[in-house]
């Protein structure tokens, strides 16, 4: 059975990069029906918070990327969390040791000072030279038993490779002289990310480590890892790293990499887990835009590309209107809720069900154009400002705006468009306060028939009363979204 894991350490805000690879686990699971666990790493102490971690439970949660087994979720293979797993590290250690493939190493800070400056001047690359390799069992129950401190280290063959045989690269091999005699426990008698990581993933069963490119260098240490147990190694599979458009690997200086930017601007998780799947797989250039269900039916490593196109906000805004535009209204409408009260458009969430309806006929329209939800209240200002003057031609305006400026100004008060409004109003006052669609339509209809001339005259000056604004949506859909009152506080407004 396949079972995949991401290890992520809770340092910080949860990284758009552990969505990346954790999106390509749990499809990688649930294609094959295997399973998805996290587990997380907090072997640094100081680093690693519980705010942190809290975090990452909720970030994969509203991505929908729910795994079978966790800290909080419990399973049969915990505790999930290193930190609570200390003493399992300090026997696999032990057990190094005792098989020989392993050793204490007594030197002092001072001693690994000096090799350094030494290996510097020399201009060799750095790395500890074996010293204790070589120490009798004597002298290490001599150091013990006076209470030096130690570190455990993995003892690397002096000879030959190390071969990854990496899913998506085929073989990458590395010079085992060039591979440091690794520490796996530390003087305070924590583990290392090498130890923990190995150990854990051997026990808790997992078949494939699916992880960022940037691990690469890691995994011939683990290999020999296990090898030294005499474990079975899992399946590798290095995913491209997410690329500035330079090419670096992104950066909070370049692209914002906490996913609560991306979360809080208001991008769908659908819009964000289809832009990081595009970052290293795709079902071909005609079919860029796909959900989750579909990539879980279609998924294969085939498919992986490892150029790693860049992280391209552009792309991820495209790619959430799309996603905006084909999600069920009604939904939609609820996400977008706080981001109207945050705009100041809302005075809180509560709404009756007929608010609600106004709200979702404003959002059909405002979503064409939008690429987040916080865009959506940006789009649909002319719903919710009832108090605005017409726009005013001023210095530094282009040739055409100024046009325009001019042009509502004339349109609202020529002989017709003062015809036009006043009829206008003597309608909208027999009304109702709630004014349909059909009805809005039958009014502008009925002042086309009655005042006789082009439509462009009668209806630009309504738009203008109305909206402030040259252009914009159906004027039907704008009175009957905000009712006959709003409707002639409006057009008070700008013809007194
Ligand atoms: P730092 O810059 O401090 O090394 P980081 O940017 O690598 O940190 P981490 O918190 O270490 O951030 O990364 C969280 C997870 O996201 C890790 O599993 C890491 O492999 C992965 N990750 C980080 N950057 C990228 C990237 N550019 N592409 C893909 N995955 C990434
Ligand atoms: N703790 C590592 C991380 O931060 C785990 C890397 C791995 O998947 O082995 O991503």
């Amino acid at each position: 059975e396949v079972k995949v894991r991401i290890a992520p350490s809770p340092t910080g805000d949860p990284h758009v990069g552990t969505a990346y690879i954790a999106l390509f686990n749990y499809v990688f699971a649930k294609h094959n029906n295997g399973k998805f666990i996290l587990r997380i790493e907090d072997t640094d102490r100081t680093r690693s918070t519980e705010d942190s971690e809290q975090q990452i439970f909720d970030a994969l949660k509203w991505l929908g990327l729910n795994y079978d087994e966790g800290p909080d979720v419990g399973g049969e293979f915990g505790p999930y969390r290193q930190s609570e797993r200390f003493d399992i590290y300090k026997k696999y250690a032990l057990e190094l040791v005792e098989k020989g493939a392993a050793y204490y190493c007594f030197c002092t800070q001072e001693r690994l000072k000096k090799l350094r400056e030494r290996q510097i001047a020399m201009k060799k690359a750095p790395g500890y030279d074996g010293h204790c390799r070589s120490l009798t069992k004597e002298e290490v129950e001599a150091n013990l038993k006076e209470g030096k401190p130690y570190v455990i280290r993995l003892k690397m063959p002096y000879e030959g490779k190390t071969v990854i045989k990496d899913l998506l690269r085929g073989e990458v091999s590395f010079e085992n002289d060039k591979i440091d005699d690794q520490i796996l426990l530390k003087s305070d008698g924590f583990p290392t990310y090498h130890l923990a990581n190995v150990v854990d993933d051997h026990l808790m069963g997992i078949t494939h480590v699916i992880r960022a490119e940037e691990w690469i260098p890691s995994t011939p240490k683990h290999i020999q890892l296990y090898k030294a147990f005499g474990w079975e190694e899992p399946v590798w599979v290095h995913m491209p790293l997410l690329r500035n458009a330079d090419k670096s690997k992104i950066s909070k200086r370049k692209n914002p990499v906490s996913l609560n930017y991306y979360i809080e601007t208001g991008y769908l998780k659908e819009g964000i887990l289809n832009f990081l799947a595009l970052m290293g797989w795709g079902l071909g250039e005609e079919k860029e835009m796909f959900g989750l269900d579909e990539m879980i039916e279609k998924f294969t490593f085939d498919r992986a590309s490892l150029g790693g196109p860049v992280f391209d906000l552009k792309k991820l805004g495209w790619l959430n209107n799309l996603h905006m535009r084909n999600k069920d209204l009604g939904e939609l409408t609820k996400l977008a809720i706080p981001y109207f009260v945050k705009a100041g458009y809302l005075k809180d969430e509560n709404m009756t069900d007929e608010e609600f309806e106004n709200l979702k006929s404003v959002i059909k329209i405002a979503r064409e154009p939008s690429q987040t939800l916080s865009d959506l209240p940006k789009e649909s200002k002319i719903y919710f400002v009832d108090d605005f003057m017409l726009p005013e031609v001023e210095e530094g305006m282009f040739a055409k705006q100024k046009k325009t400026i001019v042009r509502l100004h004339k349109a609202i008060e020529d002989e017709i468009g003062k015809k036009a409004i006043q009829l206008f109003i003597e309608k909208i006052e027999k009304m109702e306060e709630n004014i349909s669609e059909e009805d809005a339509k039958n009014i502008l209809h009925s002042l086309l028939d009655e005042i006789g001339e082009g439509a462009g005259k009668i209806l630009m000056p309504i738009r203008a009363v109305l909206t402030g604004e040259p252009k914009g949506p159906d004027l039907y859909t704008v009175i009957n979204v905000i009712g006959k009152t709003r409707v002639l506080k409006r057009v008070n407004n700008i013809v007194e």
